[in-house]
């Protein structure tokens, strides 16, 4: 029986992993291992089996001996553990959500509902190396993988609104505490159906200057306010996030001749969904219901929203998409710019197909392909 090792599973990507695992039956077929940092002999997750206690996640021998180990743990314990295992010879399939190995020659960027013919090819040639994207491009090619596939798309421009869970679980508790210090503040004058709204705003822009204001983690007040920087900076003047649009989306999709992705990446106070608007460069002039319905016969899980007020704010949002597995794709219309410049906005819960939903479908694919 196959010997599948989990390591990283209690983290936010992790447990998402373990939620969806559950809610698809994923855990049989093979005998599963859990593995710890922090708790070696402790509990492991509930997935409705009986489970031995948790090994010790740098225990070589014993990750050696797994044939499929999958990692959530983060980039520190992939650049630890990866070069060590590989090197006692492990041969194994290491699936990881970490970016760490996404750029290597010998890995794999996994999101088959885009790029399973990279995957199917990767499989073949003995790849054992596959690793999660970056949330923010995977999301959009889910949206937009019906115009990749046609080779409609010239270059993009992806202006993104992502959310706070991309920074970790500490900045999601920090959005709301910030949230919470201003409902807080702004309370007496709420209940005062006499104050207005400029008094409102003038105590908010104190509250959020003020030195005390709760900021440990994202360094700058999120709530209320918003920061177009994410990552550090690289040469180019993009920050990482904007860089890896073009570079991971282009691996991603085993593109020949690049595709060209740029933008400006910006940290919203939503929770878990990224939103990215879009600016499409088509290198041909293609009718819109064409191009409409091309883009909703992408996947099975993108969902073309209608461009009116009623279904954007019904269906468009971080409030409607939050956990769940759609990726909605709206806004859609011809820009001024000229026939083949096309307008979108698109929104995905980054947990789920940013995150851990590619790692739980690449485990099901190297699975079967070892049965
Ligand atoms: P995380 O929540 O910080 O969890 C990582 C590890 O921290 C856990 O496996 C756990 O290891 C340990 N840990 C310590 N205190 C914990 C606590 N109170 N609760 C839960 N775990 C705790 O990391 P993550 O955000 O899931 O990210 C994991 C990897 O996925 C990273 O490489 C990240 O870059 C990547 N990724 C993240 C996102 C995202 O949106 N967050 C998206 C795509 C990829 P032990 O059980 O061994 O102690």
């Amino acid at each position: 029986m196959l010997k599948v090792g989990f390591i990283g599973w209690r983290g936010m990507v992790g447990s998402v992993l373990m939620e969806r695992m559950n809610a698809e039956k994923d855990f049989n077929g093979y005998e599963a291992l859990f593995f710890t940092t922090s708790n070696v002999g402790g509990r492991g997750p509930d997935v409705g089996l009986e489970i031995p206690p948790l090994k010790d996640a740098h225990d070589l021998s014993l990750l050696s001996a797994m044939d499929i180990l999958v990692t959530c743990q983060g980039g520190d314990y992939t650049t630890k553990v990866y070069p060590e295992l590989r090197k006692k010879g492990w041969k194994g399939y290491w699936l990881d959500s970490a970016s760490t190995l996404r750029l290597e020659k010998d890995s794999i960027i996994v999101l088959d509902p885009v790029n399973r013919h990279v995957i199917d090819e990767g499989l073949k040639s003995g790849m054992k190396t596959y690793v999660g994207g970056n949330c923010t491009v995977s999301l959009m090619l889910m949206a937009l993988s019906g115009l990749y596939s046609r080779g409609l798309v010239e270059w993009i421009s992806s202006m993104t609104y992502q959310a706070a869970s991309g920074a970790g679980a500490n900045q999601m508790r920090e959005l709301i505490s910030q949230t919470a210090v201003l409902g807080l503040s702004a309370k007496p004058l709420l209940e005062n159906p006499a104050s207005t709204a400029l008094e409102i705003d003038a105590l908010i822009t104190r509250e959020l200057r003020k030195p005390s204001f709760p900021q440990e983690f994202f360094g700058a007040p999120l709530a209320a306010s918003l920061f177009p920087w994410i990552d550090r900076l690289m040469e180019s003047g993009q920050t990482r996030e904007e860089w890896k649009g073009h570079v991971e989306s282009n691996k991603i999709l085993g593109a020949k001749t690049p595709i060209p992705v740029d933008g400006i990446c910006v940290r919203v106070g939503a929770m878990r969904c990224h939103s990215q608007g879009l600016t499409i460069k088509l290198n041909k002039d293609v009718p819109l219901g064409d191009l409409t319905e091309i883009i909703g016969n992408g996947n099975p899980w993108v969902k073309v929203v209608p461009n009116d007020k009623e279904s954007t704010l019904k269906h468009l949002t971080p409030a409607a998409v939050s956990g769940t597995l759609t990726v909605p794709v709206g806004r859609i219309r011809k820009m001024i710019m000229g026939p083949t410049y096309l307008a979108g906005f698109t929104c995905g819960d980054q947990l789920l197909w940013g995150a851990a939903e590619p790692i739980r479908r690449i485990l099901n694919i190297v699975i079967e392909h070892l049965s």
